[in-house]
């Protein structure tokens, strides 16, 4: 690692020099930073290697369901119960339902994609910071706090050099403040962008070097997720199965997603609703929906007696192997969520990230064997390491899935039927998407669905928390004077257009009650309020918003969702 000062306009932003540089703290860059110090030490390479991360520390942005398949794990970390892995239960059995409106039916099989018995139920947030503290001992420099801004690029303006962090102490009137800190330029040879769904570094990539050209548009959902304190006495002190999931009620057959219960220790559960993104309804509001699933009498039953203990939200990217970008360029790889690394039939993307950050520091520690050829070329090994392995198998078998589940009605059962029985192929390879969902926009009209979508909800503060006592156990802080992380491009355009067209369903598809329509008591003149200190990091926004008219980008590193058993 070297230091160097460099003038900027106003004040010197410093140089850190670095062979290997990873952003984002999550298992695919987590694996990836371990497995390449372990190959390097055995292969005599001594290299320097740092890892960012937005959140205030390893596991604060961290939320999944989450159970672990440890097929990855046990490659990393062969010992890892001995290794302290932080696992709540394991699998003793899967449950499979169909909730109608009142009842539900369990289904007489689990589709073999969903059968977890002997994997771990985990908190993703305790594992990452398990991983981190792994990763740290092994010589890694780890940087929470500090959030990658924009991509630095080399003299041909496409090698990829780097990352610049984000100003720190820079107020709402974008001047700087007393504690004004300037972001780092951290450069490498190579840089490894595992940021998770919607990274904002990956799409301002994309936009410049086209990595997801021909590819078929990505797919994304929304999971809202608590973990609950059961009282000692609870349904699964004497229940076969603790890994429960559902499909039907509350969102029916024309949207997708489904629900979850995990048990974990100490009488705890992790519970979520996902829902795919490509849903029509500009009513429908996601945490309205989630709160509906819990009061479905069989949920309900589950977690009676309980209370919230954390809450949170995160997007899922599902689209699958032909939604994947290329996985490198001169200068840098793609892991984990960012290159669509997820079993979608399974709904499991830890292990497939894991592998896939394993599999980008094998290429990279042959590019330094070849005397540091780190062009598109020679890092595009990890592409042929990705052709021939597991990892491949697992995702190339569910490539039509979610396609095939955000069809409309009972039609989705007939391609994941056909999927089932043809090894993914189905009845159509390289499934479209509807119509609908190809576009930017699949949100119908606002009158065309003018009804009363929900009942008022009554919460009891305790199991039924509202959206803003949701935002508080996320443990979710920014800094309040600092310029506005969401970018909402023409504001006028909501107000003029969005309310009319759609009812402006910003203020329902965001989790954290970030978006607001406030109206003036004595003018009656509508207007946008935004809390950004709200927000969860979910993106949601980003990728819903009818116009694409709000881009999400980084705040002040170190703000954000604090989860510690999410
Ligand atoms: C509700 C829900 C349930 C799920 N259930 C399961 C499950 O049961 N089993 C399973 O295997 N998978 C599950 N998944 C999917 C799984 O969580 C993801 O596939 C996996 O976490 C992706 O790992 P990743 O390392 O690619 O990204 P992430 O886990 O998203 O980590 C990315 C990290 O990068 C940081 N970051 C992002 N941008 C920047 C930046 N510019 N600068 C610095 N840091 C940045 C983020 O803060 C974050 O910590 C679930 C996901 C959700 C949301």
């Amino acid at each position: 690692m070297s230091g160097l000062g460099r003038e900027t306009m106003n004040n010197i932003r410093e140089q850190i020099e670095f062979d290997v540089l990873f952003v984002g703290g999550g298992p695919a860059s987590l694996a990836g930073a371990i497995h390449l110090m372990k190959l390097a030490k055995s292969r005599g390479l001594d290299l320097e290697v740092a890892l960012i991360e937005k959140g205030a520390n390893i596991g604060a942005h961290e939320l999944s369901g989450a159970v672990l398949n440890p097929i990855a794990l046990k490659e990393l970390i062969p010992n890892y119960r001995e290794e302290g892995c932080p696992v709540e239960r394991d699998v003793r059995g899967d449950e499979f339902y169909f909730l109608t409106g009142t009842r539900h039916h369990e289904v007489p099989f689990v589709p073999k994609y969903m059968h977890n018995e002997g994997f771990h139920i985990i908190s993703l947030s305790k594992f990452v910071s398990w991983l981190g503290r792994i990763a740290e001992g092994l010589g890694v420099n780890v940087f929470p706090g500090f959030a990658g801004k924009e991509v630095l690029y080399g003299e041909d303006d496409r090698t990829v050099i780097g990352v610049r962090t984000g100003d720190k102490g820079v107020g709402k009137d974008n001047t700087s403040k007393a504690n004004f800190e300037a972001g780092i330029d951290i450069l490498a040879k190579v840089t490894l962008f595992g940021e998770g769904p919607r990274g904002s570094l990956l799409q301002a990539i994309s936009n410049k070097l086209h990595i997801f050209e021909g590819k078929m548009p990505q797919v994304f959902e929304t999971g809202i997720k608590e973990v609950i304190q059961l009282p000692e006495t609870n349904y699964f002190s004497d229940s076969r199965g603790n890994d429960i999931h559902t499909f039907g009620y509350p969102l029916g057959l024309n949207t997708h997603g489904g629900g979850f219960i995990y048990e974990m220790k100490e009488n705890r559960v992790s519970l979520g609703l996902v829902v795919g993104l490509s849903y029509q309804d500009p009513l429908l509001d996601l945490y309205e929906e989630f709160i509906r699933f819990k009061r479905h009498p069989f949920i309900n039953e589950l977690i009676k007696g309980g209370r919230v203990i954390e809450q949170g939200a995160r997007t899922i990217i599902t689209g699958g192997y032909y939604t994947m970008p290329k996985l490198a360029v001169d200068g840098g790889l793609f892991v984990g969520g960012s290159a669509s690394m997820l079993n979608a039939p399974a709904l499991k993307g830890i292990h497939t990230s894991m592998k896939s950050g394993m599999l980008a520091a094998e290429a990279i520690v042959e590019s330094f064997n070849k005397g540091g050829d780190f062009t598109q070329e020679s890092l595009g090994y990890y592409h042929q390491l990705f052709e021939n392995s597991w990892l491949k198998k697992e995702i190339y078998m569910g490539r039509n899935f979610t396609q095939a589940v955000s069809k409309k009605g009972l039609i989705k059962f007939l391609h994941v039927g056909a999927q089932y029985l043809t090894g993914g192929r189905g009845i159509f390879d390289k499934m479209p998407l509807d119509d609908d969902s190809k576009s930017l926009n699949p949100l119908k009209r606002v009158d065309s669905y003018r009804t009363a979508r929900y009942e008022k909800q009554a919460y009891d503060g305790t199991l039924f928390v509202d959206k803003l006592t949701g935002v508080y156990l996320s443990k979710t802080q920014h800094r309040e004077d600092q310029p506005c992380h969401l970018i909402v491009h023409d504001p006028d355009l909501c107000m003029n257009e969005c309310f009319e067209t759609y009812g402006c369903p910003c203020t329902r598809f965001c989790p954290g009650n970030v978006y607001e329509l406030e109206v003036d008591d004595n003018t009656h003149e509508k207007r946008l309020k935004l809390n950004p200190s709200n927000c969860l990091h979910c993106k949601t926004c980003d990728i819903k918003d009818p116009y694409g008219n709000i881009t999400w980008t980084c705040p002040e590193g170190g703000d954000g969702p604090g989860y510690t058993i999410a």
